[in-house]
């Protein structure tokens, strides 16, 4: 076909390919969920419908993307992990990142009114950000999710000592704010358990270490269709015991398999 001459304004886009041979890690974040939760009366700390959505949107995005591996997800971001050797859009980070955005998004639309029931849709579009992040090898890839991890007990921690004080306590927002301030995690959870006989470490494990979807391998004869339809709706919370998930692609109980007939190298 012809070149028009408008055509060298494609000479004006920037080559956005990220290094060979590394984990391409994309994070991707709620625009203003602490509004967006206000709005739809999130359970605090945790709505439990919220996180499975969450969960089930990533697996959307697994689903879709052969080469992610593993994923993490709490409050309203999730990770993803893309093998070293990905040649997704040739690497081309802008359309890596946008797709994942994309398809998390319209997963998180499209199946909301699977978990919250009560309403038809959203009152208004949620949105996510996005972006990429290279990791050269296993050592940060651990670290990173085990970063991500602690973010997780941190914040978990805090919120549920806050609305502890708030809808149990009576506290006004503020003043559980003041309470709280220069604790730390053994202050909380003894003031969970003595004033409020809360055993933090009993609560849902997927609210104080958040969700990990595992890339399961698939036997080479057996074709994807039998295996996806059986996948279950709602995720157990996170198998890992402490904050060093393993990257081994092995099945486990809470490994949810999106894939689509793939081998997972981990590699
Ligand atoms: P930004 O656009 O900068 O990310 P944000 O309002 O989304 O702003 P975050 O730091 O991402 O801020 O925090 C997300 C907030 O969404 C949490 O602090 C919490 O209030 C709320 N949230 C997310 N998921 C849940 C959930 N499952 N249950 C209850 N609240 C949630
Ligand atoms: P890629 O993922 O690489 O973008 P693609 O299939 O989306 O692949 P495009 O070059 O973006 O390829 O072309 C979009 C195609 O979608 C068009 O070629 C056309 O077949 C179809 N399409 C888009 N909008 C319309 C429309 N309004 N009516 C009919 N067909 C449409
Ligand atoms: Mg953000
Ligand atoms: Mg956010
Ligand atoms: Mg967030
Ligand atoms: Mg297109």
């Amino acid at each position: 076909m012809a070149k028009s001459k408008y055509e060298y304004v494609k000479e004006f886009e920037t080559d956005d390919k990220l290094l060979r041979n590394v984990y391409i890690l994309v994070r991707i974040d709620g625009k203003g969920f602490h509004k967006f939760s206000a709005a739809h009366e999130f359970t605090k700390p945790n709505d439990v419908r919220a996180l499975n959505l969450m969960n089930h949107a990533a697996r959307h995005v697994m689903h879709e993307l052969d080469d992610i591996l593993i994923a993490f997800g709490e409050s309203d971001e999730f990770s993803f992990l893309f093998r070293k050797s990905t040649g997704l859009y040739q690497r081309r980070e802008a359309k890596i990142v946008s797709t994942v955005v994309s398809l998390f998004t319209s997963a998180y639309v499209y199946y909301w009114n699977d978990y919250f029931k009560e309403s038809r849709r959203s009152l208004y579009p949620p949105a996510f950000d996005g972006r990429a992040v290279l990791y050269p090898s296993e050592v940060e890839v651990k670290d990173y999710f085990a970063w991500r991890q602690a973010d997780t007990h941190i914040n978990n921690l805090f919120n549920t000592s806050f609305w502890a004080l708030v809808e149990k306590g009576g506290m006004t927002p503020k003043a559980a704010e003041i309470r709280l301030s220069g604790t730390d995690s053994k202050d909380k959870n003894e003031m969970l358990f003595t004033e409020f006989n809360t055993n933090y470490s009993k609560l849902p494990a997927i609210f104080r270490k958040g969700s990990v979807l595992l890339r399961e391998q698939i036997p080479k004869d057996m074709h994807k269709d039998a295996i996806i339809p059986t996948l279950p709706d709602t995720l157990p919370g996170s198998t890992c015991a402490d904050a060093n998930p393993s990257l081994s692609t092995g099945a486990t109980q809470a490994s949810v398999s999106p894939a689509l007939g793939s081998t997972a190298d981990a590699d």
